[in-house]
């Protein structure tokens, strides 16, 4: 049987793999950046960029991306040394004075959002013309990180105070961005902070970035949509973006069993045969990041024609129908989520998010490379 050559590039001996396309992820960010209105981006590439491997992700948008956005000191470090020399935004800042002389001999720009951290800073001595990008983080409804408005202007003080204190911008983040309350009464507490402010304003994550143009204002932090999933898919699926999934995730039929009618399948026998059935054991389960709730049903492909998983997921392996695909044999490369399935069906069917698909993915799934990174820009 003939197939396209991605299906030959799995690398490992267990056949599975997650295929990343560079060109699909550029695409997402110029289609980001349209959206985002001339609004710089912070590409954020929390969680091993959700799931797509952090150091590659970055790679691919070395060239594009106004900015990088996460989470740990370690990847922000990696970056750098990799030869980024974009802005690197620290999501939720430091957690202790000691991480300061790093973040600031790596140039990184840093969240902060704790009255500790203000303290931290006044602790630290730093070299003479030493300077740190800031953004103080307003806490204006979710409760989660951020400094309540009402003291916004005495701890914007105290950072204007810090001899080492760079560029101060003001950040917020929204609740609800992708549900029905929307971002109006957060922004109702942001906005009156931001009158007279001549600082950077960063508010959007993806949800707001595409529902709600008056949050872009001059830095938008887009996670999701880069990776070509949908932020709010009760209002408009990735396809109606316009995005295209970077990832890619298949594997391997390793076995085919024959099953007569009445005959069940896997662990609790949850699925039973409704008539003589083909079914494709596939090396991928649960300990991939294939979540294990999803139920008899969830849509798969087998070389490209849609089927559906039919008993519980196991650690290593699930099953898929494969009765009306004749052509369907041993190798035969089943595709979990990716082109011809779209992640937010298997999301929705699991009863999880899209996001959660993604950073879920496995250490021990490899990652093939197609499309071209944007490394021109890299130095190191
Ligand atoms: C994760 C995160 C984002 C990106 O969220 P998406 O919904 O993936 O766009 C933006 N801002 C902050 C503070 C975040 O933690």
């Amino acid at each position: 049987m003939s197939r396209p050559p991605y299906t030959e590039s799995f690398p490992l001996f267990r056949p599975i793999h997650a295929r990343i396309d560079f060109d699909a992820l550029r695409h997402n960010y110029l289609r980001t950046r349209e959206l985002a209105g001339g609004a710089r981006m912070w590409a954020v590439i929390k969680a091993n960029a959700y799931g797509h491997g952090i150091t590659r992700i970055a790679r691919g948008l070395a060239g594009l991306a106004d900015g990088f956005a996460l989470l740990d000191l370690e990847d922000a470090v990696r970056l750098r040394e990799a030869g980024i020399t974009q802005p690197i935004l620290l999501l939720e800042g430091f957690f202790s004075p000691k991480d300061l002389p790093e973040i600031a001999a790596r140039q990184l720009t840093v969240v902060v959002h704790t009255f500790e951290q203000l303290d931290w800073l006044a602790s630290v001595s730093l070299p003479a013309g030493t300077r740190v990008p800031l953004f103080l983080k307003i806490n204006s409804g979710m409760n989660r990180l951020g400094i309540p408005p009402a003291q916004a202007m005495a701890a914007l003080a105290r950072l204007r105070a810090w001899p080492h204190a760079g560029v101060i911008g003001l950040m917020t983040h929204f609740a609800d961005a992708d549900g029905e309350r929307g971002v109006e009464t957060q922004l109702a507490r942001f906005r009156p902070l931001t009158e007279g402010f001549d600082g950077p304003l960063t508010m959007a994550n993806s949800a707001a970035l595409l529902r709600f143009p008056q949050t872009h204002a001059d830095w938008v932090r887009p996670g999701i949509l880069l990776y070509g999933a949908s932020p709010a898919t009760a209002y408009a699926s990735a396809e109606q973006i316009g995005l295209k999934p970077v990832m890619r995730f298949e594997a391997k039929v390793i076995a085919v069993q024959h099953l007569q009618p009445g005959e069940r399948i896997g662990y609790g026998g949850i699925f039973t045969a409704e008539r003589a059935m083909r079914i494709g054991t596939v090396a991928c389960g649960y300990a991939d990041g294939y979540p294990r709730h999803a139920p008899n049903g969830t849509p798969v492909a087998v070389d490209g024609v849609r089927s559906r998983l039919v008993g519980r997921v196991s650690m290593d392996m699930i099953s898929v129908d494969l009765t009306d695909i004749p052509a369907a044999a041993l190798g035969s490369v089943v595709e979990l989520w990716g082109e011809h399935v779209s992640l937010d069906d298997v999301a929705a069917a699991a009863g999880t998010v899209n996001y959660e698909l993604l950073c879920a993915l496995a250490l021990r799934v490899p990652a093939v490379e197609v499309g071209n990174a944007d490394v021109s820009a890299l130095t190191g």
